[in-house]
């Protein structure tokens, strides 16, 4: 992934997903391949742990997010990043800036400091003033529902790394016809790959392409091999 990155987005919406798209941003602005997954600034931002990306909150027991923090912000941006391609500043409680806070913000936005990113959330876009909103890239987060997992018998029992219910199961799909076979192998693998089971989908991914593809193979021998497989997992 590569991608053009602006200097100042603004998140507004659900907050939750506004809160992994923040995430998402950062680790493409401190890496210089843009989020490659790869490199050490990546894997820094994915287990939180970057020097160059700032949270920038209210002080506890605040309502309000004040300009003191934000002179505080102003002056670190001056200051190159320590390792990574810029510095990025999330601002949770962007909307909770008051005003003195958001002029000296919006001063800030009209000069950035080169190498510097920022990405504020709020709920609403009204809660920034209309001078901030125009210098963002503003991005509408919407709630994203987690897709439903099939109850499929043999999902439950890799997920609870229960070998003999893994061992019934196969025994049971031995006598399944072909296309039986094969929908139910698609929703295990669905199910495996929802439920973040990577090593057990990887596994189970290759079955039915090489049951749709090889005549001679049968339920019972899929079944078996299967169950071989799986049960290296358990
Ligand atoms: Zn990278």
């Amino acid at each position: 992934m590569c991608m053009r990155l602006g200097h100042a987005y603004l998140l507004v919406g659900d907050v939750q997903a506004a809160t992994s798209e923040a995430k998402e941003l950062a680790r493409a602005g401190v890496c210089a391949g843009g989020g490659c997954n790869a490199c050490k600034d990546c894997r820094k931002a994915d287990s939180g742990i970057h020097p160059d990306i700032i949270t920038v909150s209210k002080e506890d027991g605040k309502r309000e997010l004040t300009v003191d923090i934000i002179r505080g912000l102003i002056g670190d941006a001056q200051i190159l990043p320590n390792e990574g391609e810029r510095k990025v500043y999330i601002l949770p409680e962007a909307g909770a800036m008051n005003a003195n806070a958001a002029n000296a913000f919006l001063k800030l936005l009209e000069e950035p400091p080169s190498r510097v990113m920022f990405v504020l959330i709020a709920e609403r876009e009204k809660e920034l003033p209309q001078t901030i909103r125009s210098r963002c890239v503003i991005k509408h987060m919407a709630n994203i529902a987690p897709a439903a997992v099939p109850d499929n018998e043999l999902l439950t029992a890799v997920l609870r790394r229960d070998a003999i219910a893994v061992a019934a199961e196969c025994v049971r799909l031995e006598k399944f016809k072909r296309d039986e076979l094969l929908s139910y192998l698609t929703e295990l693998y669905t199910g495996l790959v929802r439920k973040g089971q990577v090593g057990a989908a990887q596994r189970v991914g290759v079955y039915a392409p090489r049951l749709r593809s090889r005549m001679n193979i049968g339920s019972a021998q899929i079944a078996g091999e299967l169950m071989v497989d799986l049960a290296e997992l358990m």
